[in-house]
């Protein structure tokens, strides 16, 4: 079993494994870029993916549906997102994750950033399952209601601190899957916490599925149900309106005492409410029904469609199709091209 380790190094351990992601995805050669997922691709670049279920080389429908997926999520993300609405969209299989492989999250630091959010970094452990992989991981969340809130004399810090966990968040993680996976949806989201991604997952996650990963989600449960990251937020609230900073750090003591607690927990996937109310919340945070889980994989993009339609038989359409890629044109744009031909003709 992993727990969190000491507060102590934390900062600067998650600092250090910010640069080094950097410098990596500065050096990566197989993005594949907004550019070229606008209609900008050079097909010798031979990037693969794996949309549909099988992993081999990009074409132009490929790329039509990476833009349609974009697209969908871009928009499933419009006017922000909240805690709720993050373990709402997640995965059915991330939430279950969370639940019965992360068993502490704790909130060790925060300070105020420039947007006027509070930042919040938390600390849960690794599930253990993966090798070589890092024993712990630091989900930060900000939370973007933060100078309203403190500036609102109306609300007691409780009542703040309550404002700010059903406001608008942005987060991130330092692990692969969100890194990975999650952080592209995240930057086209626009609840992005950290680095911007916008080379599209064409190979881990061309569906653009899910939201949190599973230390974000635990993260989410904790916001919801834990009395401690209550009145951690209701403290920064009260610290800025006596003139600090919201720059606050949770002691090694209070870390360990509240991951001792939660370690102490039931983690079965089906562990029943326990009497512990602030685990029994969390917990019920994670089960409930989420309302939307994937991105539908649209697998003919509205251009390929169109030009299919323009095609009269099987044997036309795959000449049409064939042509439009030795030409280099997107479907939409040889749309275009037939539509403005036919029209000239009339
Ligand atoms: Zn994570």
């Amino acid at each position: 079993m992993t727990g969190i380790g000491s507060i102590k190094g934390s900062a600067q351990e998650l600092r250090e494994r910010q640069s080094a992601d950097a410098r990596q995805r500065e050096g990566a050669k197989w993005i594949l870029n907004p550019n070229e997922i606008s209609g900008d691709y050079d097909a010798s670049r031979m990037l693969e993916t794996t949309l549909g279920g099988v992993r081999r080389k990009i074409t132009n429908d490929d790329l039509a549906a990476f833009r349609h997926n974009a697209r969908v999520a871009g928009q499933r993300f419009k006017g922000g997102i909240n805690v709720r609405g993050v373990v709402d969209l997640s995965t059915n299989e991330d939430r279950k994750r969370a639940r019965t492989q992360i068993r502490m999250a704790v909130a060790a630091a925060s300070r105020p950033v420039s947007t006027g959010a509070l930042e919040v970094r938390f600390i849960t452990n690794a599930s253990g399952l993966t090798k070589g992989a890092p024993n712990r991981y630091q989900p930060v969340v900000e939370f973007l209601d933060f100078s309203s809130v403190v500036a609102d004399g109306s609300l007691t810090p409780q009542k703040a601190a309550v404002r700010l966990r059903q406001g608008g968040i942005r987060f991130n993680c330092d692990c692969d899957h969100h890194r990975y996976r999650l952080r592209y949806i995240a930057t086209i989201g626009g609840y992005n916490a950290g680095r911007d991604e916008a080379g599209f997952p064409k190979i881990t996650n061309p569906g653009l599925s899910g939201v949190a990963c599973k230390h974000v989600l635990r993260v989410m449960a904790e916001i919801e149900g834990g009395s401690a990251v209550q009145m951690f937020l209701a403290k920064a609230v009260e610290k800025v309106r006596a003139g600090m900073t919201g720059r606050q750090y949770t002691s090694e003591k209070e870390a360990e005492r509240q991951a001792r607690k939660q370690d102490s927990r039931p983690m079965a996937a089906n562990a029943q409410d326990t009497g512990d109310r602030d685990f029994d919340r969390a917990r019920r945070a994670l089960r409930r029904q989420s309302r939307a889980t994937t991105t539908k994989p649209k697998r003919t993009a509205n251009g390929s469609k169109r030009m299919q339609a323009l095609g009269a038989s099987p044997a036309a359409r795959d000449k049409l199709m064939a042509t439009t890629r030795d030409l280099g044109l997107t479907p939409e744009e040889a749309v275009a091209i037939l539509q403005a031909a036919a029209k000239g003709k009339s």
